[in-house]
């Protein structure tokens, strides 16, 4: 195809980059709707919210260049995948080429590096699922080792030299991966094996779960992000937990701080709060998912001493 003929398929800077904003504010909603992961499905026909779907991910391959579009739309980023595609310095993620030539389907992500357009990261984290990271920019084609370099955030989409990073950018790119790539995907995988519901009450809304550490990921050999070290729950009993109002047995029981029992309120704390006392988790459907009982003893010493 000539460049003019493939010129007149692509819709407008302007246009594109409108379309570029709604795919990205539509998929933030449902994301958050899902408690933070899309299926393959979802991406295939994305409901833009306006009566119209388009699709966000290619059939089979790791890039998704749309035709109408000047630039790559998404690109999807698995560990178990063929390209090897893993952070550099913990910080800006590295994306290596498809393999074959320099063109193909690296042309558009080309594109998209030299407009500075913003691209969506599909993270997978199980069988046809991902955790979308999005806006992420790529901003550097090393054609050397055939790869790009991908920005997780605005702040480093400007280094002067994105192959090597000073000290302080360093450190700035990797507190930026963990709170764009790691805790997104900590959340996705654990609301996910809790099917999308607070383990204590079942609220079944994504908008109000969160994924809740057990023990705290400052701590050295138990805080690791891992499902087992998860708790899919409510906003209000998440934080119920993390201030020790409520408490889970290593026997994956309930246990609600005896002051709280005590007490006369509302609704809330009523049915919220002291009918929760003495219920059984809601436990994922895969046993290796279930929360890991040291952990849960580790919080669990720290709400008796609370008490
Ligand atoms: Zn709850």
């Amino acid at each position: 195809m000539t460049a003019g003929a493939w010129y007149t398929l692509c819709m407008d800077a302007d246009g594109e980059s409108r379309l570029r904003e709604q795919i990205m504010h539509r998929l933030m909603v449902v994301t958050a709707r899902n408690g933070g992961s899309i299926t393959r499905g979802e991406l295939a026909a994305f409901d833009l919210g306006d009566g119209r779907t388009r699709r966000l991910i290619d059939h089979s391959r790791g890039i998704w260049n749309p035709r109408d579009l000047s630039a790559t739309l998404a690109i999807v980023s698995s560990p178990d995948g063929p390209y090897a595609d893993e952070e550099v310095d913990g910080g800006l993620l590295r994306y290596d080429y498809r393999a074959g030539t320099d063109a193909g389907d690296n042309t558009k992500l080309r594109v998209a590096a030299e407009l500075g357009l913003p691209l969506i990261l599909l993270r997978k984290i199980d069988t046809g699922v991902y955790v979308p990271v999005f806006p992420v920019y790529a901003v550097d084609d090393d054609r050397a080792n055939r790869r790009f370099l991908i920005a997780l955030d605005e702040g480093l989409r400007f280094l002067r030299d994105p192959r090597h990073l000073t000290e302080d950018q360093r450190r700035y790119a990797r507190r930026i991966a963990r709170q764009r790539l790691h805790q997104p995907e900590f959340r996705g995988r654990v609301i996910r094996a809790y099917g999308t519901s607070c383990t204590i009450c079942s609220l079944r809304h994504g908008e109000l779960l969160d994924a809740a550490h057990i023990v705290p990921d400052s701590h050295q050999t138990l805080g690791q992000p891992v499902v087992r070290n998860g708790l899919s729950l409510c906003k209000i009993h998440h934080a119920a937990f993390d201030e020790h109002l409520l408490g889970i047995t290593p026997d994956y029981e309930v246990r609600i701080n005896a002051d709280l029992l005590d007490e006369v309120d509302g609704p809330m704390l009523k049915h919220g709060l002291q009918e929760m006392h003495g219920q059984s988790l809601h436990l994922p459907a895969a046993r290796r998912d279930w929360p890991d009982r040291d952990r849960l003893a580790h919080h669990w010493d720290d709400f008796l001493r609370a008490s």
